[in-house]
């Protein structure tokens, strides 16, 4: 007897017409043909079944709230962080839990169940951190939610930046955060990563920095971030998100600092969407992309996974909590159109992200915890190019969301008289 049984599914490796027996909140069995009942049955109908998305670098405490106090008329970066100074004073914990539930109601629906996301540790009040806390606790049933205590105005720069820093993970944040590119000075924002690697190590904490996200070639902090990882045995526990300035130095050093990331197990976190929208602003033509050198990474070893940064915020109007427009955009920026290369965009949006969260029972195999997502789509080409509905979002076992397929209805004499964009357009195979 099962819980749930999704008939007819086609699997991220390729395999088609399986179907998944879901038990005691884990996958029990994975075969052709299931004869047994359950409690309830999803026919798949030979679309595409995914382990969760995950979304390794968000910002929930400023999401939605587009508009407030005002619009980013330049949509620059430079006027996003000035309004985001001009909301911080007028936020309140209820504001920010509200918005941040209704942005994961949204998530849930797009098969979005893992999320790190940042908190501004830069308003001493740390409202923001009140807030996402609970909202933390709220979502458990449905998303975990990590959460970094991020000194936006700098750790050293912000006048109280240190203090308030330690005062979130005290409160309860998961992850020590930071910004060293922001600090006034280069020796600055060295001094803030050589801090917040001890502070890490000194608490048994993982690390995630806004590392180098700008066209500065000589902007090297991740260099000093991968040395102080190996120095405080923190491999496989830090994380470099951005790290754009990769995209801008010499060929000759990338070739020295790539192994040097590898040997501290680095988590790469690319942004595309935000990374192709903010970098190479000061250029004119030719002008620069702004993401970093993820095939070479890849190549590398290192582990590379993609956040979607923000939606509807002071920086970025537009975002839909859907990873597969985050992947979208890292093939046409990283120009990874190959077709392992879309395997590979497709893994970091989902494997490569758990690891990076360090998830444990994240999958679709036998033993996994049972999470899983359906989608409008025969595999996972087919999804990275649709972007398509998610049909059913399972947690734990049980369906959480439940969407209706897009079919257009046509009205045209001699042709169709419907058409479903996940099955009437598959390529030949
Ligand atoms: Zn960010």
């Amino acid at each position: 007897m099962f819980d749930l049984i999704i008939r007819n599914a086609n699997l991220p490796d390729g395999r088609a017409g399986f179907d998944i027996g879901l038990a005691g909140g884990r996958i029990v069995t994975i075969e052709k043909r299931i004869d047994a009942t359950a409690g309830e049955t999803f026919d798949a109908t030979g679309r595409l079944v995914s382990p969760p998305f995950c979304d390794p670098h968000f910002h929930m405490d400023a999401t939605l709230s587009l508009g407030l106090p005002r619009m980013n008329v330049s949509g620059t970066l430079l006027e996003g962080i000035s309004l985001w100074g001009e909301l911080r004073p007028l936020l309140t914990k209820e504001a920010l839990v509200e918005r941040a539930l209704r942005y994961c109601d949204l998530a849930v629906t797009q098969g979005l169940l893992f999320i790190r996301s940042h908190v501004d540790t830069s308003d001493p009040r740390l409202i923001t951190a009140e807030a996402l806390i609970e909202v933390r606790e709220r979502v458990k049933p449905y998303i975990e939610l990590q959460l970094v205590a991020f000194p936006q105005d700098g750790y050293y720069r912000a006048a109280e930046g240190a203090k308030s820093l330690e005062r979130a993970l005290d409160m309860g944040l998961d992850i020590v955060g930071g910004i060293p590119h922001f600090e006034r000075t280069m020796e600055d924002g060295r001094r803030s990563l050589e801090a917040l690697c001890r502070i890490a190590a000194e608490r048994g904490l993982p690390v995630d920095i806004h590392c180098d996200e700008t066209d500065d070639p000589m902007s090297r902090h991740i260099e000093t971030l991968a040395s102080e990882t190996v120095r405080h045995g923190l491999q496989g526990r830090v994380a470099g998100s951005h790290l754009t300035s990769m995209h801008s130095m010499d060929n000759y050093y990338v070739s020295k600092l790539i192994p040097l990331m590898a040997e501290a197990e680095i988590n790469v976190i690319p942004n595309p969407l935000i990374n192709i929208m903010l970098q190479g602003r000061h250029d004119t033509y030719p002008k620069r992309r702004g993401m970093t050198r993820v095939r070479e990474l890849m190549a590398a070893g290192l582990n590379v996974s993609f956040g979607q940064d923000c939606m509807m915020d002071p920086w970025y109007a537009m975002g839909s909590a859907d990873m597969l427009e985050v992947g979208h955009m890292a093939i046409h920026v990283a120009q990874m159109a190959g077709i392992d290369d879309k395997k590979r965009i497709y893994e970091a949006l989902t494997v490569n992200s758990a690891k990076t969260m360090g998830l444990e029972g994240y999958g679709l195999s036998v033993g996994c915890k049972a999470d899983l997502v359906v989608l409008q789509a025969a595999d996972v080409l087919e999804a990275l190019r649709l972007k398509p509905t998610r049909l059913l979002v399972v947690k734990g076992g049980k369906i959480i969301s439940r969407s209706g397929p897009r079919i257009g209805e046509l009205f045209l004499e001699g042709r169709p008289a419907s058409i479903d964009p996940g099955r009437d357009y598959v390529p030949h195979s």
